[in-house]
């Protein structure tokens, strides 16, 4: 079974058996899930923040295989019912895609995006200059990105071992 179900569900909400929970020295409780669809950290974005029964879930850690909830409160083990924030999964997934949005227009002008920052607030895309690059202002960067919202492409995700 998949544990990282973040990785192909949209869904919010699950039931799932917490499988281990050991308090951290800074007060905090680390929660281990049987498979959880709350996205931890990484890839230039922040983890998503939800609830594990009881617990409120602050911040959520990968440590190589293992998906780390960091939590308020201890949450027993058993069943329990996880569900993600829609709203600041909803931010995180706009800011996530309308960096790679931009940086792909970037690149039609011929500059190559090198670095990407989805956070709220401080959300930007490096680039680097290329060979024959045009000019590149936030008009045509806005053009660029509104003529591919309008092309309403679909959504299209694959997955390669563990990427
Ligand atoms: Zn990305």
């Amino acid at each position: 079974m998949e544990r990282r179900v973040y990785l192909r569900s949209d869904d919010l909400d699950m039931n799932v058996d917490v499988v281990g929970c050991s308090q951290a020295v800074d007060g905090t409780f680390h929660v281990e899930l049987s498979a959880t669809l709350i996205h931890p950290h990484g890839g230039g974005q922040p983890s998503d923040v939800g609830t594990i029964g009881q617990a409120s879930v602050i911040r959520v850690i990968q440590v190589n295989d293992d998906v780390i909830h960091i939590c308020d409160r201890e949450e027993p083990i058993g069943s329990a019912c996880i569900q993600v924030s829609s709203p600041h999964r909803v931010l995180h997934a706009r800011l996530h895609s309308a960096g790679h949005l931009i940086g792909y227009c970037g690149e039609r002008l011929g500059w190559k995006a090198v670095k990407a920052h989805h956070w709220p607030g401080e959300a930007r895309v490096v680039f680097e200059a290329g060979q024959g690059m045009e000019l590149m202002t936030a008009d045509t960067i806005e053009r660029l990105a509104n003529e591919q919202v309008a092309a309403a492409s679909p959504r299209y995700t694959f997955q390669e071992g563990q990427v």
